[in-house]
C-alpha cells in the first residue's frame, strides 16, 4: 500500500523544515504517483542558480519528468505545502498530471503576512487561484486542498529573515 495524501504532505512538511534550517523559504513539494514519491524537494532559491522559477513545485515536476523520461506525468499527483502559484499549477496541467494537493492556502499565507507586519519576511505572491488556473486550462486537474493546513500554516512562522 502507498503513500496517501495526508502521508505524503507529511513528508512534504519535513521537506519545508528542512529547508527552512538551511535559509530557504519553509516550502515543501513532491510528485506522487501510484502512492510512490516520483521527487521530492524543499524549497531551494536563495543560494542556488539564481532561477526565479525554481519554486518547489516546479523543481518537483522537472525531476519527476526527468525520472520518467516523459514530459507528462499522467497519473501522478503534484502534492506541496502551500497553494501552488499560477506558473507552478500552469506547469502541472502542461504536465498532464491527475491533481494538485495542498495545505495552506494563498489567503493562508496573506493573512500571516497582514497578523505580523513585523516580520522582515513577505509572501509576495500573484493572486489567481490555483481552482482557477486549473478550470482554465485541459486536462482538468483534480485539486485537493487543506490537505494538512494545520501543520502547512505552521511554517510560515519559519521565515523569519528576509529572502535574498
Ligand atoms: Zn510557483
Amino acid at each position: 500500500m502507498g503513500l496517501d495524501f495526508d502521508c505524503a504532505m507529511d513528508r512534504c512538511v519535513e521537506l519545508a523544515r528542512t529547508a527552512s534550517r538551511a535559509g530557504n523559504y519553509a516550502l515543501g513539494s513532491l510528485v506522487l504517483a501510484d502512492g510512490a514519491i516520483l521527487a521530492e524537494t524543499g524549497s531551494s532559491l536563495v543560494g542556488a542558480d539564481n532561477d526565479p522559477s525554481a519554486h518547489p513545485e516546479m523543481t518537483a515536476i522537472r525531476r519527476a519528468a526527468c525520472a520518467r523520461r516523459s514530459r507528462y506525468l499522467t497519473g501522478a499527483y503534484l502534492v506541496t505545502t502551500l497553494e501552488p502559484c499560477p506558473m507552478c499549477t500552469s506547469v502541472a496541467i502542461w504536465a498532464k498530471m491527475a491533481g494538485i494537493v495542498f495545505g495552506a492556502t494563498q489567503q493562508d499565507a496573506k493573512n500571516w503576512s497582514t497578523e505580523h507586519p513585523d516580520e522582515l519576511f513577505t509572501w509576495r505572491q500573484i493572486e489567481i487561484r490555483a481552482r482557477d488556473v486549473v478550470a482554465a486550462g485541459t486536462p482538468a486537474l483534480e485539486v485537493h486542498e487543506g490537505i494538512r493546513r494545520d501543520e502547512c500554516r505552521a511554517l510560515f512562522a519559519l521565515n523569519k529573515s528576509p529572502a535574498v
